[in-house]
């Protein structure tokens, strides 16, 4: 086996160690021996300078003592073309096979085989167009280990430690903005308002500047929030930094921002109540507000089938919702009744994905073979993603918080902020405005239809 790291003056050893288990496994898979590992550490493709594995590895070679070279990628062995002839050569007269990780059998016995290692070897600037694959497979390597790189995120501070060991720490008051705005993501505060409520306090934004929405949605729903790190787009297991938020309240914060049926309560800027909640009784249209001579009225945003006062709307429903929390048994009902199951799902589906990274870590270190592997991996994933969907259905309890057991209902409900408002009655109502008899001027309550959702 030969390995060899050339670019990034930093983390030889990892670029190197990364090459050596990915040659063992191939190894491994084929059923051979490994004789020697030889390792060329921090040499520059383009010094020139002597290369003693390599060296070595040729001796070997040219020795009889080899039957076969695995190397991670064909510009390992070589860093030149003149190189590549005497190694075609060498290898070629001692009838020696060559394997790479990536590019597979290298069959340098036959014409076309040659041609192609010519070819290859003609691409001079290849080293460094591998240049950019290797640090991808270093950060591939990085995100095998839970490790970050880069400096550290908004939320966390890198600490560092004997010997240059990189950790990030909690930075105490980014990670409280973090938090506050999954609480109020989760109170049913609009990403809106939301992003007004920093602004107006003065808290500067990641970039250091005011907050956009879109910073706050993004932010709020990173995954390293939680402690999972991701690699292309998957969460790859448990992090080595310490998480902001615990797993429930990620869950349920990625289930209220991600949940398309709850944009009502996240969304654009409502002014009122029921705009965009409130239904049309003839066709089923959103309402809107609309100005009405003097007075502000919901009328359907379709075909302006119907329209109602919007005071007067506005007073019904929101007088239903007051009543409702106010009843003794609403806390029995409305109470985190949930959050005890989804918890122990998150909590579920955490351990589950340290178990998958346990087993994917025994395969590098060659403990178990890759149908071991995927014997666990096909039996864990299942679980895994059924504890996810558990963990992440929609649990309405933070909505109700300041609202339940409370002395003064209506006063703790006027006290809400619109958005909030809004999020309750979507979670609790639906509201749909029926057509009443032409000239009808008083507002009659029974032509306003209230169902709760089950
Ligand atoms: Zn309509």
């Amino acid at each position: 086996m030969y390995c060899r790291i050339s670019s990034d003056p930093r983390d030889h050893g990892l670029g190197v160690e990364r090459q050596r288990q990915e040659c063992y496994a191939l190894a491994a898979s084929q059923g051979w021996d490994v004789v020697q590992t030889l390792i060329d550490n921090d040499v520059s493709a383009y010094s020139g300078k002597r290369r003693p594995s390599y060296e070595q590895l040729m001796t070997a070679v040219t020795a009889g003592q080899v039957d076969v070279v695995v190397a991670w990628h064909p510009d390992r062995l070589h860093r030149s073309l003149t190189e590549l002839r005497t190694f075609i050569g060498t290898v070629e007269r001692a009838g020696v096979d060559v394997q790479t990780v990536t590019a597979g059998r290298w069959d340098l016995s036959s014409a076309s085989g040659r041609y192609v290692a010519q070819t290859l070897g003609l691409v001079a600037e290849y080293e460094s167009q591998h240049r950019s694959e290797r640090l991808r497979a270093k950060l591939e390597q990085n995100a095998a280990r839970g490790v970050t790189h880069g400096r550290a995120t908004y939320g966390w501070r890198a600490e560092y430690g004997v010997g240059g060991h990189r950790r990030d720490v909690i930075h105490e008051a980014e990670a409280e903005v973090v938090r506050s705005i999954a609480r109020d993501v989760l109170a049913g505060e609009s990403l809106r308002s939301i992003t007004a409520r920093l602004n107006a306090d003065g808290v500067p934004s990641p970039r250091g500047g005011e907050w956009q929405k879109i910073m706050v949605r993004h932010l709020v729903l990173r995954e390293r929030n939680a402690g999972l790190r991701v690699h292309r787009g998957e969460v790859v297991g448990p992090g080595t930094w310490p998480p902001i938020l615990d797993a429930a309240t990620y869950e349920q914060v990625r289930a209220v921002l991600r949940d398309p049926t709850r944009r009502v309560s996240t969304g654009s800027a409502a002014a009122h109540l029921l705009s965009g909640i409130a239904r049309c009784g003839v066709c089923n249209s959103t309402m809107r507000v609309a100005w009405n001579r003097t007075v502000h009225s919901y009328r359907c945003s379709g075909r302006s089938c119907v329209s109602r006062r919007k005071a007067d709307v506005d007073e019904l429903v929101a007088g239903v919702v007051v009543e409702r929390l106010a009843r003794p048994d609403a806390a029995d009902l409305l109470a985190p009744k949930y959050s005890a199951e989804r918890r122990a799902a998150a909590d579920e589906a955490q351990t589950l994905r340290a178990r998958l990274d346990t087993a994917a870590d025994d395969y590098a270190d060659g403990k178990i073979d890759a149908r071991q592997l995927e014997r666990i991996s096909s039996r864990l994933r299942p679980a895994l993603a059924s504890a996810e969907a558990q963990a992440r259905a929609v649990d309405d309890a933070p909505l109700f918080v300041d609202l339940l057991g409370v002395d003064d209902v209506r006063a703790a409900w006027e006290r809400l902020s619109l958005s909030r408002q809004r999020a309750v009655v979507d979670a609790l109502l639906t509201v749909v405005v029926l057509p009443t008899r032409q000239g009808k001027r008083t507002f009659d309550p029974t032509t306003v239809s209230i169902t709760w959702r089950s």
